[in-house]
């Protein structure tokens, strides 16, 4: 065990990996100080964003949902971004960096699919390798995106060990990279893990609240609004929708987890709202262990928010004071999706459906006629399966 007293968002985050892990970490973390900041990097980064990824992404008034609510909704639409959600954001610039460090080969590891799709994407975009580590259960329920996977040029390899699931493929992905750390970028898929990770995903997300900023601020002639609101799984989109607000101590800042089922002993995924202290690959964070301290198995009908941990830097947020954490179950979830379906003709993703579904379900706290951006990670095509199964439609 190692750790470094940078990297740390108050008392969450550091670096508790075994030794062999070091020498990678060091290598990015250098290569992050040294490239990013560069004018070619960010030239380059920038048309990306731009002309693939097809950034700004709008910032869209609400009608239908603003009367009915009685106060301005907006959403920030990042289901409109390439691939359909926020996840290609980091993983374009991650790509990025290890091309500029001379790295030909990309690992990554997913759960759902959706990273591993991302992933796959900037691989093939920027003429890189790619393998993808998944639990062999995973291959089988998300064969839609192991098929984009693979028609992206990705090698898709199930892990059989353990639980089969994303677990597995986490520790399957780190001894790759061990192996083959001359050659290899481990692109991790949210705001969390070993420092530096939490840090270079929040600075490839941060791309969304600096436009919601400046476009809200275009549109209301120099304002800032009431609050900014995100779903968090790992946290990735919300810290990058918050990130630019976070100096604005009068913007309110609210992380929506889910809450399951919501049936009492049930498993979850508020880890922020009901989890502890702990250690989870390789940073000091909070998450869902039960008394022994073995990690609880966590569920959300939203497969991007299943996860029992967070990043650090939420729960840094979170003690400071700063930023407010409330969860959704899956019923309410459900309900948010089919309103904004029908009232503004956007089908969203069912984990950017929490976010809307607190602002639905807690209007009554938010000041009548302020004004609410929602970060829309994501467009619902993939969850058409689960709804289907779910609310017969
Ligand atoms: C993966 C995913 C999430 C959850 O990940 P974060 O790191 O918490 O952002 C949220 N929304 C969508 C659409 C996703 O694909």
């Amino acid at each position: 065990m190692q750790m470094l007293k940078k990297g740390y968002f108050g008392d969450f985050g550091g670096r508790f990996v075994p030794e062999l892990l070091m020498p990678p970490l060091i290598e990015l973390e250098e290569a992050m100080d040294r490239i990013m900041p560069s004018p070619i990097f960010k030239e380059e980064l920038g048309r990306i964003m731009a002309d693939f990824v097809g950034r700004p992404t709008p910032l869209y008034h609400c009608q239908g949902l603003s009367e009915m609510l009685g106060r301005n909704i907006w959403l920030k639409r990042e289901d409109l971004a390439h691939t359909g959600a926020h996840k290609v954001n980091n993983t374009m610039g991650q790509a990025l960096l290890a091309k500029h460090m001379g790295k030909p080969r990309l690992i990554a590891e997913t759960g759902a699919g959706q990273h591993g799709v991302a992933t796959a994407t900037a691989a093939a975009m920027l003429g890189l390798e790619c393998v993808v580590y998944m639990g062999s259960i995973d291959v089988k329920r998300q064969s839609h995106n192991v098929r984009r996977m693979k028609l992206l040029g990705a090698e898709v390899r199930p892990v059989e060990a353990g639980t089969k699931t994303l677990k597995d493929a986490i520790n399957a992905a780190l001894r790759d990279w061990i192996a083959e750390q001359r050659t290899t970028h481990y692109c991790l898929g949210s705001v969390t893990g070993a420092h530096p990770f939490p840090l270079l995903v929040r600075d490839l997300q941060a791309v969304i609240g600096r436009e919601a900023k400046r476009q809200f601020m275009e549109k209301m002639g120099g304002k800032l609004p009431y609050m900014i609101v995100a779903c968090v799984g790992g946290g990735s989109n919300a810290i990058g929708a918050f990130h630019e607000f976070v100096p604005h101590k009068e913007v309110r800042l609210v992380g929506v987890e889910a809450a399951g089922t919501g049936e009492l002993g049930c498993y979850h995924s508020a880890t922020l709202t009901k989890g502890e202290h702990g250690v989870l690959h390789g940073a000091l964070t909070k998450l869902l262990q039960d008394k022994h301290g073995q990690v609880e198995p966590s569920h959300s009908v939203a497969a991007g928010l299943d996860y029992p941990g967070v990043g650090p830097e939420h729960a840094g947020l979170q003690a400071a004071g700063r930023a407010e954490y409330y969860c959704v179950n899956d019923t309410q979830a459900l309900n948010a999706f089919q309103v904004l379906c029908r009232t503004e003709g956007i089908i969203p993703a069912l984990e950017s459906s929490h976010a809307l579904a607190w602002v639905l379900d807690n209007a009554e706290s938010i000041p009548r006629g302020e004004h609410v951006i929602i970060n829309l990670s994501g467009r619902g095509d993939k969850d058409l399966d689960i709804i289907e199964e779910v609310l017969g439609i």
